[in-house]
């Protein structure tokens, strides 16, 4: 590690990583200080007694041919070596009562609706359609940041955006339960059709999966799983001269004069230089790494009436089941062990019963063998699980091990309604609860996708920039959102700023770009 960089970047999520990368790749001189032993952040695989997890993520979206991925990573130089493949069927619904599948045939998926719901044929339809028209209208349509686009850029983005898709204006605040009250009147079609979208969700939550299913844009990636993907993105970084390193943290940014100049790393050496960027939380950035008597006390506000996203909980085991022999192709599925005809109540962790939750399972080892032992599989369960069950502010509940034990115990016994026999063919098991999460990541409360898109949240036009000059957020907590896609297409749009930034700079002060004593 040197004394003095072009940028230093906190954090090598894959916003960091794909920030970097195209810094690199421009000539600046980078490090990225990671506090993990390995680069990923959430995007990364865990070994327990020879099978292997990936403790988030499990599905990509845009990595398709036609999707905003293929220019991404023409941008940043990477030449895809992994292999992306189509997730068709996206999902399985499974419910007590029936069960339902939305693939990339999603007139069967409206056919199946409606035998299921005749009184709703025609809100169905419409319902169906209009999402058919919107997908259209958006088709083509980057998603870049107004910050870094050429005037020309802006114009077509503002043709595209406002005249050939109203239905964006139209559902840009709207909450994914207004649509759904829109249209349909039955709790129960709601439920399902929210997708476990929450009070206040934007309507990202009800519509992504059947765009992604009109779209057949839902991949996974061959092989050895999701961290391949921070793997791909570290070689191609360090062969520009990017720099890692790992089990590295930053305790502290160092402002001089409103200015952004440089990190402090744990043990108290300083790092200099001229732009850094946060990959990490938004709120560790803001409050413990500058300090709030450096910012302005509106932002600071504007911080704290943020609400974060939902923390998970995820159970994982190694089991001696023959997956595939019983029936199971390796598509996510979405099992609701209790249809709930009032999804918008907030449960607190009083009331909160996991058993009643909508669970995500995951059989990766099906498409991808290499995860498990020979005639072995993996299963993955998460489950929406509050916070406060484990912690209490900075204390951790006391009874932590024995909550976290029941709830996997609970989870277990869900999970054998769509597994039978699971309980007795469990091999290796363990679970990350918010508070892994959050100790993994430094992500708050184990946030999955950084703030949570409220339907306010998810209308604002957010800047990467920060109110200290020469400090930049990429990743989750910032433009365009969480998920993988977004964070890589943040990473690059974060750096595009610091170059923009540093090109008005250098004709300010007519000094060479990369002059050393701007450095010191
Ligand atoms: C359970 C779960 C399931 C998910 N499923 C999916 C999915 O299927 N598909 C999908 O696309 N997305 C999924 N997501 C969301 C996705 O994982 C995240 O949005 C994305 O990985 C965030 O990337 P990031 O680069 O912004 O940050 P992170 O992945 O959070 O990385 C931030 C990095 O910064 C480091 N860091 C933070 N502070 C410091 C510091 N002070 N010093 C040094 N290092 C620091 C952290 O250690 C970390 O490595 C899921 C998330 C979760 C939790």
């Amino acid at each position: 590690m040197g004394a003095t960089y072009d940028a230093v970047i906190i954090g090598a999520g894959m916003g960091g990583l794909s920030c970097g990368t195209l810094l690199a790749k421009e000539g600046l001189r980078v490090l990225i200080c990671e506090q993990a032993s390995k680069p990923g952040g959430y995007c990364v695989n865990f070994k327990r007694n020879g099978f292997t997890f990936a403790p988030a993520v499990h599905y990509l979206n845009e990595f398709g041919p036609t999707g905003q991925m293929n220019e991404a990573f023409q941008t940043l130089g990477i030449s895809p070596e992994i292999e992306f493949c189509p997730q068709d069927p996206q999902r399985r619904i499974i419910t007590p009562q029936f069960q339902l599948t939305l693939s990339t045939d999603i007139d069967q998926f409206e056919r199946d609706l409606i035998h299921l719901f005749p009184k709703e044929r025609l809100s169905i339809h419409a319902y169906i359609e209009e999402w058919k028209k919107f997908v259209k209208s958006i088709e083509g349509l980057p998603l870049k940041s107004l910050e870094v686009i050429s005037p020309k850029e802006k114009l077509q983005l503002l043709y595209k955006g406002i005249l050939k898709a109203p239905l964006l204006i139209r559902y840009r605040g709207k909450t994914s339960q207004a649509v759904l009250d829109s249209f349909f009147k039955d709790p129960l079609l709601k439920y399902l059709l929210s997708f476990g979208a929450r009070k206040g969700s934007s309507i990202l939550n009800c519509a992504s999966p059947i765009f992604w299913a009109l779209t057949g844009n839902f991949y996974y990636i061959k092989g050895e799983g999701v961290e391949a993907l921070p793997q791909l993105f570290l070689r191609q970084y360090q062969a520009y001269g990017g720099e890692l390193s790992c089990n590295t943290l930053v305790t502290k940014i160092q402002v001089e004069r409103g200015e952004a100049r440089g990190v402090q790393i744990d043990g108290g050496e300083e790092i200099r230089s001229r732009y850094v960027i946060s990959n990490g939380d938004s709120h560790a950035t803001f409050h413990s790494l500058i300090g709030k008597h450096l910012l302005p006390n509106r932002f600071i506000q504007k911080l704290r009436q943020k609400e974060i996203s939902a923390p998970i909980f995820t159970l994982y085991a190694g089991v001696d089941l023959d997956l595939a022999q019983m029936g199971f192709d390796g598509s996510l599925i979405h099992y609701y062990p209790f249809m709930d005809d009032n999804p918008w109540e907030e449960k607190d962790g009083g009331e909160f019963d996991v058993s009643k939750e909508k669970m995500a399972i995951r059989m990766d080892s099906i498409k991808n063998p290499m995860l498990a032992p020979k005639g072995k599989h993996t299963i993955a369960v998460a489950a929406y699980t509050p916070y406060e069950l484990f912690a209490d502010g900075e204390t951790v509940n006391p009874r932590y091990t024995q909550i976290k034990e029941e709830i996997a115990q609970k989870i277990i016994g869900a999970t054998e309604q769509v597994i039978p026999g699971l309980s007795s063919h469990v091999l290796v098991q363990d679970a990350s609860t918010p508070l892994t999460y959050e100790r993994e990541t430094l992500n708050t409360h184990g946030a999955t996708m950084g703030w949570y898109l409220s339907a306010k949240e998810f209308s604002r036009i957010r800047s990467q920039r920060t109110p200290i000059a020469r400090l930049y957020q990429a990743g989750h907590w910032t433009f365009p959102g969480g998920g993988i896609p977004m964070v890589i297409l943040s990473g690059i749009n974060a750096a595009k700023l610091v170059l923009k930034d540093m090109r008005k700079f250098t004709n300010k002060f007519r000094v060479p770009l990369l002059s050393p004593k701007e450095l010191l």
